[in-house]
């Protein structure tokens, strides 16, 4: 049996029972539990607060875990990263008073800094040779200079609103931050074993939302150059229609040239393009 850490609630809770379950993973009465076992994969879940989830892989309660980079650099702890899991995105940013001159981090120099992130915060200042001092919060930081306890913080940020609605710029990024599959550094054979099965359908998962299915029909004096404009897993599909001289082709092309490509399908002659997601895509 593997044993994985995640959040118990907040941000990160719905993403990572979302990701289990697209593993094939289901989980029954996940609602106020502290532990559950899953019916069809030999996994034990135990829902955390993100904060102790590094400790707990560490010191090997759970064998691996499912944790914010923030909050796994700023525990220090030792875990392995083992997959980057793409939610949960935000930079640790350092925001100063709008109205407020910042010509560069030595504007820190001297001013008083409140943060959840004194490890993070205190390693970028080192390494900038900046003396500040850091008043450690657990929560809503960015009320913290406008109730006169700082001068400037550094809070996570994702859109920049909340900055935005508490007068604070944004004007240094200490971390760009995501959430990742962590685990314990001393696993049993098995226990690996069962994490690269489970890693294994994580991969999947991961490259099928960076794809797409795309169909379309081609006129078939246009199909070489149409066939010359997509990659396909190995080369396209293609079938022909029940009208004379045209042809169905299929692939799968990656979210980064998507609209490049269909742009230039179009151009080619294609016509009737569907796009379809794909589920799980093992190569
Ligand atoms: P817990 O009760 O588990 O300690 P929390 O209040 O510390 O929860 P959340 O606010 O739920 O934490 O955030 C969990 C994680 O979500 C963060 O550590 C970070 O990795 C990620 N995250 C993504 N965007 C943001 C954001 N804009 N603000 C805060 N966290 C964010
Ligand atoms: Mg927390």
């Amino acid at each position: 049996m593997l044993r994985i850490a995640i959040q118990k609630s907040g941000r990160l809770y719905e993403d990572s029972v979302q990701l289990l379950k697209e593993c094939g993973i289901d989980l029954r009465n996940v609602k106020d539990r502290l532990r559950t076992e899953a019916d069809n994969f030999p996994l034990e879940v135990f829902f955390l607060r993100d904060d102790d989830i590094p400790q707990y892989v560490e010191d090997g309660v759970a064998d691996i875990g499912i944790v914010g980079e923030n909050v796994l650099f700023e525990k220090n702890k030792q875990a392995e990263v083992v997959e980057k899991l793409g939610f949960g995105k935000c930079r640790l940013s350092v925001a100063v008073p709008r109205g407020q001159q910042y010509e560069g981090v030595t504007s820190l120099q001297g001013k008083r800094i409140a943060t959840s992130y004194p490890f993070l915060v205190n390693t970028f200042l080192a390494k900038n040779n900046v003396q500040a001092e850091i008043h450690e919060i657990s929560g809503s930081v960015e009320i913290a200079p406008g109730i006169g306890l700082a001068d400037v913080v550094a809070d996570l940020v994702s859109s920049g609103s909340t900055l935005f609605m508490n007068g604070l710029k944004e004007v240094e990024t200490i971390l760009q931050s995501q959430s990742v599959l962590i685990k314990n550094n001393q696993l049993s054979a098995a226990q690996q074993q069962l994490l690269d099965k489970l890693l294994f359908r994580i991969r999947a998962v991961k490259k099928a939302k960076r794809t797409k299915y795309v169909l379309l029909n081609a006129p078939n004096d246009k199909l070489k150059e149409i066939i010359s404009l997509l990659p396909g897993m190995k080369s396209p599909t293609v079938l022909p229609l029940a009208e004379q001289g045209w042809s169905s082709v299929h692939s799968v092309l990656s979210e980064d040239t998507f609209w490049d490509i269909i742009e230039q399908l179009k151009a080619a002659g294609a016509q009737g393009i569907l796009v379809v997601p794909i589920e799980k895509m093992i190569i």
